[in-house]
């Protein structure tokens, strides 16, 4: 078993957000303390990465054009 890398000699974690991707190692002591560094929303709120800006498609039509 792996310790945590606070120093608090308890077996780390792993800490996953709402869509159960891996955020960070956390034990027992720490958690509360690095849970605060990220936004909460990520926790709670799996659509979270919704109002981001993602457009691979426009991307790839270009390239078609460059292509002999
Ligand atoms: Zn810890």
């Amino acid at each position: 078993m792996k310790l945590c890398f606070c120093g608090s000699g308890l077996p780390r974690y792993e800490l996953v957000d709402a869509r159960g991707i891996f955020c960070t190692y956390v034990c027992d002591k720490c958690e509360k303390t690095k849970r605060s560094r990220y936004r909460p929303d990520i926790f709670t709120d799996s659509d979270y990465w919704a109002d981001e800006p993602i457009e691979p498609e426009d991307t790839s039509g270009r390239f078609r054009y460059i292509a002999p």
